[in-house]
């Protein structure tokens, strides 16, 4: 977590430079949005500026979802929990922790009524009473030593199997998420997880100065398709070209379902010449591919993709990016399908001189 050190006068002055930058950005004043943009006047995170910089020179829309997301990167300790689900989750996780804290506190009690017992058992010992009265007090010792540790043990179970809960809780709460940033169809990112990485790299491109480059892919004449083989056989192409997308993409790119039939696909630190050899490779790999129905054996032909290639270029709102590479699609699209076009006229490479 952050840590705000400034003397009272130097935080008002935040505050007021705060809410002076919220009016300026129009975005919404409640806590969330009060704490970051406080966050952003303090200079309390160079990331979170750094981040806050790119928003505004980009004049991206500060909308409550990216908000949520600066939050969670830079400011909350915790994941903001998405959807009814992981709310339900959360609150469980809470309720661990206090069932925790109760078990401890019993455990306290405990310890201090054992305490008592080995005081006043001093105490009679120090006394004067004879053989017997040491035998009788060791065995009342003994006696609440043996309760002690049985109710340790206890303990010690109950605390297991809240831990193991509470890993199950995470566990849990890791696959809502995961299930809100994927494609149910096919299992790859979806559009609100492709609007979260391009932004992430666009972010990446104002810090690092390397390149990103945009494809967008959209199947050929899938309407014929579907209407000659089904919608059911139409899916299973779906679910092909996504395989295809992240059998031939690294690690650090984005494969993601656009909309319908359309893919996008996200290229970190990729010119506009080489994203299109890799728009080329999977035209090729996805044209290359026989379709065969499982059942009847019955071969369906291939199908194709229509490509567009465009390039980051820094300060520019991602829906220009998204634009240029739709442009470049069309053009592959009427210049006759099943190719890769870049965005026009190409981008200035902007070469370091050495
Ligand atoms: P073009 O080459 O110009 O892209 O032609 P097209 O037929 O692919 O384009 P059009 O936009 O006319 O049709 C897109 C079709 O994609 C229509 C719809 O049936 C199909 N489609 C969209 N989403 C899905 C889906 O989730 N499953 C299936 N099976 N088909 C889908
Ligand atoms: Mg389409
Ligand atoms: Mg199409």
């Amino acid at each position: 977590m952050l840590d705000f050190p400034e003397t009272a006068q130097q935080s008002a002055e935040h505050a007021r430079a705060a809410l002076a930058l919220i009016e300026r950005h129009r975005v919404r004043l409640n806590p969330r949005n009060y704490a970051i943009w406080y966050a952003y006047a303090a200079r309390a995170s160079a990331e979170l500026v750094k981040a806050l910089d790119v928003v505004i020179s980009n004049r991206v829309d500060y909308t409550e979802e990216l908000g949520r997301g600066l939050w969670n990167r830079y400011l909350g300790s915790q994941p903001d929990p998405t959807g009814e689900s992981a709310r339900e989750i959360g609150e469980k996780l809470h309720k661990q922790l206090q069932d925790v804290m109760r078990l401890l506190d019993e455990a306290g009690a405990d310890t201090k009524a054992y305490g008592k017992s080995l005081r006043s058992a001093a105490g009679q010992l120090s006394g004067t009473g004879g053989l017997k009265a040491v035998r009788e007090v060791i065995a009342s010792l003994l006696a609440e030593t043996q309760t002690m540790a049985e109710r340790t043990r206890a303990l010690e179970t109950r605390l297991e199997a809240s831990a193991k809960e509470a890993d199950e809780l995470r566990r849990a709460l890791e696959l809502t998420r995961r299930d809100a940033m994927t494609d149910a169809l096919t299992g790859i990112a979806n559009r609100k997880a492709f609007d979260i990485k391009l932004r992430e790299g666009a972010m990446q491109v104002m810090e690092t100065g390397e390149p990103l480059a945009l494809l967008m892919a959209d199947i050929d004449h899938f309407k014929t398709f579907n209407d000659k083989h089904g919608h059911q056989m139409g899916d299973q192409v779906l679910k092909l070209v996504a395989r295809t997308l992240s059998e031939t993409l690294k690690g650090r790119d984005t494969p993601a379902r656009y909309g319908g039939e359309e893919f996008a696909i996200i290229l970190p630190s990729t010119a506009i010449g080489p994203a299109v050899v890799v728009g080329e490779q999977i035209r090729l790999r996805v044209s290359s591919r026989l379709l065969v129905r499982k059942d009847t054996q019955q071969e369906l032909g291939g199908i194709t993709l229509s490509i567009g290639a465009a390039q980051f270029r820094m300060g520019e709102p991602l829906a220009d990016l998204i634009d240029r590479a739709d442009a470049a699609l069309y053009r592959a699209k009427t210049e006759g399908r099943n190719r890769v076009a870049a965005e026009e006229p190409a981008p200035t490479v902007v070469a370091a001189a050495d």
